[in-house]
């Protein structure tokens, strides 16, 4: 059995963060990879934890050295996968990235087993009032992301799988499922 880079990617608001969380928690053998990001931490957030906050000259540092598997600009900041970081956890673990669909892309481009997991919410209102629930962004800002909603679901089909979240439990197990499949699969 070998060890599956996992990209899991969907509009923001969708769940991700919640599914990623459950994912680990309940399978020893998966570990989630940290990005890097240029931008401030949210309350709550720890360096480290939900990513590694570093400066933008610190960033472009990273690039030149070619430290990432794929980065991108949202919003003004740059956000990145450290290469070393997901490479060396891939030695012991199912690795689990939260990343963003064109990274998913960049992902599969730059390493061709990595599989693509796109987690779709029941309907597109569902997810502009868990964005207002979260309310951590005015409403200027949750509009743009709402924008970038539409563009990421035309992407669908260039991911290995679609997974809705309409009910949390099946869809964590949807992914375990995915998962157990692909760690039985020979590489490519
Ligand atoms: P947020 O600021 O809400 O944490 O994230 C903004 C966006 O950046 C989200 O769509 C998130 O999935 C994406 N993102 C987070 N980490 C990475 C990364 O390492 N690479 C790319 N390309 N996108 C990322």
């Amino acid at each position: 059995m070998r060890n599956v880079l996992i990209v899991l990617s969907g509009p923001s608001g969708v769940g991700k963060g919640t599914i990623a969380k459950l994912l680990v928690e309940r399978n020893e053998d998966i570990s989630l990879s940290i990005s890097c990001t240029t931008r401030a931490p949210r309350i709550g957030e720890t360096d480290g934890k939900e990513y590694f906050f570093i400066t933008k000259e610190q960033f472009k540092d990273k690039i030149s050295k070619d430290g990432f598997l794929e980065y991108s600009e949202h919003f003004e900041n740059f956000y990145g996968t450290p290469k070393d970081f997901v490479l060396d956890s891939l030695k012991t673990h199912n690795v689990l990235l939260e990343i963003d669909v064109n990274g998913g892309l960049d992902v599969k481009k730059a390493y061709p087993d990595a599989v693509l997991i796109m987690l779709l919410p029941p309907s597109i209102e569902e997810i502009r009032a868990r964005l207002i629930k979260r309310s951590t962004e005015s409403i200027d800002k949750i509009n743009l992301r709402m924008q970038r909603i539409e563009y990421e679901l035309n992407k669908k089909d260039l991911y290995d799988y679609a997974v809705v979240n309409d009910n949390l439990e099946v869809a964590v197990s949807d992914i375990e499922n995915i998962i157990n499949q692909e760690k039985n699969k020979t590489s490519k």
